[in-house]
C-alpha cells in the first residue's frame, strides 16, 4: 500500500530551498560521533582531536555523571511521563533546583528542558504589552525568539555598546524595562561588562537578565558570572560545562513560582528525565568541588597556551575565554578550513550565518580541560600550515574586543 508518493509536489519548495543553501555554501549537515564526547572523539569513523564542543571541563563523559545517571535510571526509569506540573515532578528535579539556587546564592531556580526553552519561555513572562526589552545584538537565538514571543517592544543595542543602551534606557517611558545579555558570548568568546550593565539597570530601574550558558562552570567556583555581578535573573544550561542536559532560570522565589504558571515552554512540555536531573546534580557537585578547580586550572592553562601559540604564528587573539574565534569572513573559505584541519586530525567547526552576522564566518576554536599540550600545539601547527598553503584568515587584532 502506497501512502505517499514522491510525485506529490506540494513540498517541492524544500528541494529548492536545499539547492539554494548549497549554492550559498550554507547547507548544514551534522557529522556522526561514535563513542563518548570529549577532547578526543571518533567522528564519521575517524579519530580526531575536537576543538568544537562546549564541554569545556570535559565532564560530558565523566565517570561520576555516568554513574549518577545510570544508577538513577536503574532506580526510577527513563521518562518523566508528563509535564512536571501534572505528575512528572520527581524528587531529583526538586533537589537539582535546590542545588542550582544554592550555586547562584539565589532563593530559587526553575528547571527547563533546555536553555532554548528557558529563554524563549522566560522573556515573555518578564515583558508584556507596554514593556520594553533591551537586548545585545549578539544575543543567542533563544533570547531573540523569547523577545519575539513577548508582547513587549524590543530594542537591540549594538554589541557591548552600553552608551547605545544608556540612550535607549533614558528615552524609555516603559512601565517595565528588561535588559538581557549573555555573559560570555558564544561565538565571539568575549565577556559582557556586567558591572557596567548592573549599574545602568539599577539607574534606570531595569531588570538585569544574564544568560550564563557558556560561563557556568568556568568562573566563580563554577557559578558563572551572573550571580556575582548581581544579576536579577540568571539563565544557565546543564548542556555545556556541566556535561549534561537541561537548563534553568535562577532568581527570586516569586519568579520561580510565576514561571510555573506562565512560562509556556515549561508548562506545556514534558519534564526532563529524572536520571538526567541526577546527572545534573553530579555535574553541579563536580564543578563546585576540587575536581572543578582542577579542571578549570587545566582549561585556563590550555587557553593561555593557545593564545601564545596563535600569537607565535602572527594571529593576535585576545583569549578571554575557552571560545577563540578566528574570523575567515567567507562561508566557503571557512568550510575549506574545517576540511583542511579535519584532514590533519583536528575538528574545528566552521560557523556561518545566520549563527554569526553576514560576512563574519569563522572558525570557532573551543578549548577544553581535556586537551593536552600536544593537542593545542598540533592545532596551532595545522593552522600555520593552512595559512602557508594559502587558506585565508582575516587579520583581526579586534578578536574578542569588539
Ligand atoms: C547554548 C545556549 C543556549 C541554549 O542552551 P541549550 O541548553 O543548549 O538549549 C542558550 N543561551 C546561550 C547563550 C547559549 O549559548
Amino acid at each position: 500500500m502506497v501512502l505517499w508518493s514522491a510525485a506529490v509536489s506540494v513540498l517541492d519548495f524544500l528541494d529548492e530551498e536545499l539547492a539554494a543553501l548549497d549554492r550559498a555554501h550554507r547547507r548544514r549537515i551534522p557529522r556522526v560521533l561514535s563513542g563518548a564526547q570529549g577532547a578526543r572523539i571518533v567522528l564519521d569513523g575517524r579519530p580526531v582531536v575536537s576543538f568544537s564542543s562546549n564541554d569545556y571541563l570535559g565532564l560530558a563523559a565523566h565517570p561520576s555523571l555516568r554513574e549518577a545517571m545510570s544508577s538513577a535510571a536503574a532506580e526510577v526509569g527513563v521518562g518523566a511521563g508528563a509535564s512536571r506540573l501534572i505528575v512528572g515532578n520527581s524528587e531529583l528535579h526538586e533537589r537539582l533546583e535546590g542545588a542550582l539556587a544554592e550555586l547562584h546564592q539565589r532563593p530559587a531556580a526553575r528547571l527547563f528542558s533546555s536553555g532554548f526553552a528557558a529563554n524563549s519561555g522566560l522573556v515573555p513572562v518578564l515583558a508584556g504589552a507596554g514593556d520594553e526589552v533591551f537586548s545585545d545584538a549578539l544575543n543567542h537565538a533563544s533570547i531573540i525568539d523569547g523577545c519575539r514571543l513577548s508582547r513587549g517592544t524590543v530594542h537591540v543595542f549594538e554589541h557591548g555598546n552600553y552608551k547605545d543602551l544608556e540612550g535607549m534606557l533614558a528615552r524609555s517611558r516603559a512601565r517595565r524595562k528588561i535588559v538581557v545579555t549573555e555573559s560570555l558570548f558564544s561565538m565571539d568568546g568575549d565577556l559582557a561588562n556586567l558591572s557596567e550593565l548592573r549599574a545602568l539597570a539599577t539607574e534606570h530601574g531595569a531588570v538585569l537578565v544574564v544568560d550564563d550558558a557558556h560561563a557556568t562552570g568556568l568562573f566563580h567556583g563554577g557559578a558563572g558570572l551572573g550571580s556575582a555581578a548581581g544579576a536579577d535573573v540568571i539563565v544557565g544550561t546543564l548542556g555545556k560545562s556541566l556535561g549534561g542536559f537541561g537548563a534553568w532560570v535562577a532568581g527570586p522565589r516569586a519568579l520561580a513560582d510565576v514561571l510555573w504558571n506562565r512560562a509556556r515552554s515549561l508548562v506545556f512540555s514534558t519534564g526532563i528525565p529524572p536520571a538526567v536531573a541526577a546527572a545534573g546534580l553530579a555535574g553541579v557537585a563536580l564543578v563546585r568541588g576540587e575536581a572543578g578547580e582542577q579542571a578549570r586550572a587545566r582549561l585556563w592553562a590550555r587557553v593561555a597556551q593557545m593564545k601564545a601559540g596563535l600569537e607565535s604564528i602572527g594571529l593576535a587573539a585576545t583569549c578571554a575565554s575557552p571560545i577563540i574565534p578566528l574570523e575567515v569572513g567567507d562561508d566557503r573559505e571557512v568550510m575549506r578550513w574545517t576540511s583542511w584541519l579535519l584532514e590533519r586530525g583536528f575538528y574545528v567547526q566552521g560557523i556561518r550565518p545566520p549563527t554569526v552576522p553576514e560576512g563574519t564566518a569563522r572558525l570557532r576554536i573551543a578549548v577544553s580541560a581535556g586537551h593536552d599540550e600536544a593537542d593545542v600545539a598540533g592545532l596551532v601547527e595545522a593552522i600555520a600550515a593552512g595559512i602557508a598553503a594559502g587558506l585565508s584568515l582575516r587579520d583581526r587584532s579586534t578578536w574578542n574586543a569588539r
